[in-house]
């Protein structure tokens, strides 16, 4: 098990089905980054999620959630635009995936390519990858 800091607990970031725990070093230094930044509580709502429970949310299949490699968090106190205009000036997540979803939460990851995107009622209303 990767060394996990205490201001994210293994237990926020395991999956939420069988407790299996795989996460990338470069998102928990993208996840501090992001803390710091905030200067207010990041929580995060799922992180690493094993087969089974990728298809019961009914993302896709090599979503970098089952790489280890994401994070769905929310911003205390911050609205969507004020959390994505965080994540961006996190470099990890720049170079990698933000997603802003109207759930209130925005999903980060630390894939080798720039992507972006906004998901509003279960729907892409817009997505950008380069
Ligand atoms: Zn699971």
């Amino acid at each position: 098990m990767p060394a996990i800091h205490n201001n994210f607990p293994a237990a926020d970031l395991a999956c939420p089905c069988c407790g299996e725990l795989k996460i990338d070093a470069r998102l928990m230094k993208g996840l501090e980054r992001l803390l710091e930044l905030a200067g207010t509580a990041v929580i995060v709502r799922e992180a690493y999620r094993c087969a089974t429970r990728q298809q019961e949310v009914g993302a896709v299949s090599d979503s970098a959630h089952t790489q280890g490699l994401a994070a769905d968090v929310r911003i205390v106190g911050r609205t969507l635009q004020q959390m994505y205009e965080l994540a961006v000036q996190v470099p990890e997540f720049n170079q990698g995936g933000i997603g802003v979803y109207d759930g209130g939460f925005i999903h980060v990851d630390v894939r080798s390519y720039s992507a972006r995107w906004a998901r509003v009622r279960g729907q892409y209303v817009w997505a950008s990858s380069t």
